[in-house]
């Protein structure tokens, strides 16, 4: 349920936008579905100046949102998380980060023109090199160099790669003294993912007022077989594939009585 996530980096004008909407085709004929998320450093505004969902933040609502037959945009007065983001984008298999250079929980595919280029992007966590940097003949990057037009293989390469994302704790609970590392340790074969206690729960998603809670495999898993050793009891269960449940909770006055 917990969408596998890939990092795309590369300096401005490097390709990336190109790279990703190739990834897109190449990943959706595969069945999968898959979401962008990008960042970039610069405040420009998302909304337009002037449109109502502009003033009414103008005049104080910490959010706007605009629906429209075909499309919703929510436009929010401050920066979130990427798995802020990635909790609201819905059922996905896989996310594509494009931009967040200092990314450090989850692989990257570096775009570059360079070399020069592809040594300031690089993290330890860099699973291909792409972009103009293939065609200009360096060699021993210590990763995958292909050119932009393999798009198969670039594909193939996040479908074997990306993971979920990390919670970026860096408490060491998982033996590895930061989140990095342990992806670095995924990424080498040497460990699994779920190493991380932390990891929200793949199977269960529980939802407050409409907001993702962060639920770890343990809890996760409790909850599921609680729920289905409930459920299990009345007729007509048999083997669904998934289950959801919303339950509204009455919070009561002093003096006993519900509100
Ligand atoms: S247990 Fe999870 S959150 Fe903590 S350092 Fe390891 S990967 Fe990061």
């Amino acid at each position: 349920m917990t969408p596998r996530v890939m990092v795309v980096v590369g300096f401005k004008g490097s390709g990336k936008t190109s790279l990703i909407e190739a990834l897109m085709g190449e990943l959706r004929g595969r069945g999968l579905r898959v979401g962008v998320v990008k960042h970039t450093a610069r405040p420009y505004p998302v909304d337009t100046p002037g449109k109502d969902t502009w003033r009414y933040r103008e005049a104080g609502a910490p959010a706007s949102a605009l629906i429209t037959p075909r499309a919703t945009a929510v436009f929010l007065s401050r920066a979130l998380k990427p798995e802020e983001v990635i909790g609201l984008l819905g059922p996905l298999d896989l996310v594509l980060l494009e931009g967040f250079k200092e990314e450090e929980r989850a692989p990257r595919i570096i775009v570059a023109r360079d070399r020069r280029e592809v040594e300031e992007l690089r993290n330890g966590l860099e699973v291909a090199v792409t972009g103009e940097v293939a065609k200009s003949g360096v060699k021993d990057l210590g990763v995958p160099l292909l050119d932009p037009g393999a798009v198969e293989d670039l594909a193939d390469v996040v479908e074997e790669k990306a993971m979920p994302l990390l919670p970026g704790l860096n408490c060491g609970r998982c033996g590895y003294p930061s989140c990095r590392e342990l992806a670095k340790a995924v990424l080498n074969g040497r460990e699994e993912v779920t190493k991380c206690v932390n990891l929200p729960s793949r199977e269960v998603r529980v939802l407050l007022d409409g907001v993702p809670l962060r639920v770890n495999p343990f809890v996760g898993k409790v909850l599921r077989n609680v729920l289905m050793g409930v459920l299990s009891t009345l007729k007509g269960v048999g083997e669904p594939r998934s289950v959801e449940v919303k339950f509204m909770i009455e919070k009561r006055k002093k003096g006993g009585g519900k509100r």
